[in-house]
């Protein structure tokens, strides 16, 4: 492993696979502006979940009723004929190394899932403290809540769905550290949403969830959902475009560095692009898996590990309208975990399937360091392929459609950390550099609140009110950046696993 996070990160690679959920593209995959500005307020680097909630809170913060008028002025196609020269005074650039929101957002699971009682344990035990360990799983619940509710507030197609979720379970030690931490959690939160959870026994799981009730130990039910991660962010960035930013895909971010002193009006920040020099008074990393490229300081500390996942047309003997729940199929070492494409979507009812990291030789080492998206592991393939009538059972499966099992595979980097937590804020000694990076593969849960506590500290209000919910875990400190990735963190029962969705 220690080889294998000290490979050198490298920028999202070209021609990378395309998911089902990047199918059609958006209008605005390929927006850039004539020229690039030479100096704003904010230069955002990423354009995926986080990158998008970051420009939202920040655009949406624009103090004088002036200056929210003329963002108002600024729509997308206006931003594409005057060029980014003309940006609103709370000036947002936002540079996207590929196609907007080409990162693991456009490529995810689109599960929209907690699972904190997965990791409630381990939080304790890492935090030394219950109600540290209580605070990580109500923000997860909230971030899931706020993504569908910002979805259904602002009108955005983009598959939302909350619903229940079922674990299906096929290790002892695993199902019973499911009790364990359900348990915990009840006492720790009572008659709270966050801590309720069903359990079912094998039959249960066989007739209610549609499941082969094969080897199963049990099910465990909860709140989550589903969502086309890239139509939501697409969503938002056009928000944001209404609001003035600037967002320049096909120019990554190659080097960032400091001035030796801010000018007047404060820019102190240089980012390079093959376009140009932008001068920034802050910039932030938005970078997930990528973030060594711009910032060398994360070598070795936010290693990116490559996902794979496939959408299968559905057997002949599922649910005509569609599996009504997700899931999760949790082993020994590792899991995969499924949605069904929502009702109304293009390809509804297709099952999209990910994980399988396990099954690959040394249980997936080589796909950590790994950001090259633009291919696929065999044997993961080969693995993920037999997922779905093993899951439901061959006769619950039925016949593969005539056109065969799966439509589409596809391979998406995610950013893994030491402690397993993201960090966020800013890097210690570089004033006005800011990160919100290292979601573990668990971004849905994460990275919409991270992206607002980002822009809560970037405003300067960082204070009482953003530590009751925002976790100090979370934040960047020298501390967490002097330790080394060795493996991920905070999966029960010891294992080492994928994450938790
Ligand atoms: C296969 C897979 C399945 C997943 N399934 C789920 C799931 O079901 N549920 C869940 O909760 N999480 C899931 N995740 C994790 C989740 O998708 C991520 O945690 C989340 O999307 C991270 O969002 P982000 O905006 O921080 O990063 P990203 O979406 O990766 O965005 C970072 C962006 O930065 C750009 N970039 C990087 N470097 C530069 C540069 N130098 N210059 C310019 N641009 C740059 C990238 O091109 C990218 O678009 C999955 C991830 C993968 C890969």
């Amino acid at each position: 492993m220690d080889q294998r996070a000290r490979l050198p990160a490298s920028l999202p690679c070209a021609n990378p696979t395309a998911s089902l959920w990047q199918t059609p593209l958006a209008d605005i995959a390929d927006i850039q502006a004539p020229e690039l500005p030479a100096v704003t307020d904010v230069v955002i680097v990423g354009s995926g979940i986080t990158g998008a909630a970051i420009a939202w809170n920040l655009l949406s913060r624009a103090k004088s009723a002036g200056q929210q008028n003329h963002a108002r002025l600024m729509n997308h196609a206006t931003h594409q004929r005057v060029g980014a020269r003309v940006l609103p005074p709370n000036r947002v650039v936002m540079l996207e190394a590929r196609q907007a929101c080409s990162g693991a957002t456009g490529r995810n699971g689109g599960h929209t899932k907690a699972a904190s009682y997965r990791s409630f344990l381990a939080h304790e035990r890492a935090l030394g403290s219950i109600e540290a360990a209580c605070q990580i799983a109500r923000m997860e619940l909230a971030n899931i809540r706020e993504v569908h509710s910002f979805a259904k507030e602002h009108g955005i197609d983009c598959e939302s769905r909350s619903c229940w979720t079922v674990d299906a379970i096929y290790d002892p030690d695993q199902w019973a550290h499911a009790h364990e931490a359900a348990e915990a959690m009840g006492k720790a939160m009572p008659g709270e949403d966050v801590s309720r959870y069903e359990f079912h026994t094998p039959e249960q799981v066989r007739e209610r969830f549609h499941l082969e009730e094969g080897e199963v130990c049990g099910g465990i039910s909860y709140e989550a959902g589903s969502i086309s991660a890239y139509r939501f962010t697409i969503g938002v960035l056009k928000l944001c475009l209404d609001r003035g930013l600037s967002l320049e895909t096909s120019t990554p971010a190659t080097r960032i560095s400091a001035l030796e002193e801010a000018d007047d009006e404060g820019h102190r920040w240089v980012v390079e692009t093959p376009r140009g020099l932008i001068v920034a008074k802050e910039v932030v990393l938005a970078t997930n898996g990528y973030t060594a490229t711009v910032e060398p300081r994360f070598q070795g500390i936010i290693v990116p590990l490559r996902g794979q996942i496939t959408a299968h047309r559905p057997g002949s003997g599922m649910p005509k309208d569609g599996l009504q729940m997700t899931y999760s199929f949790i082993y020994r070492d590792g899991y995969e975990y499924m949605v069904s494409k929502a009702e109304g979507s293009s390809h509804a009812g297709d099952i999209v399937m990910g994980g399988g990291l396990v099954k690959a030789p040394d249980l997936g080492l080589d796909e950590y360091g790994n950001s090259d998206d633009s291919t696929l592991n065999p044997v993961i393939s080969k693995y993920l392929y037999g997922t779905t009538p093993r899951y439901f059972g061959s006769k619950k499966w039925g016949e593969d459609h005539p056109d065969g099992r799966v439509r589409k595979e596809w391979t998406g980097i995610m950013g893994f950390s030491p402690d397993g937590f993201p960090f966020v804020g800013e890097m210690p000694g570089r004033p006005g550099l800011w990160v919100s990076a290292g979601f573990q593969g668990h971004g849905m849960a994460l990275c919409w609140l991270c992206g607002k506590a980002l822009s809560e500290m970037m405003s300067g209000r960082d204070g009482e009110e953003l530590r009751a919910w925002f976790p100090d875990a979370f934040r960047v400190s020298e501390e967490r950046l002097l330790r080394r990735f060795d493996g991920v963190r905070h999966t029960p029962v010891d294992s080492r696993t994928e994450p938790r969705h």
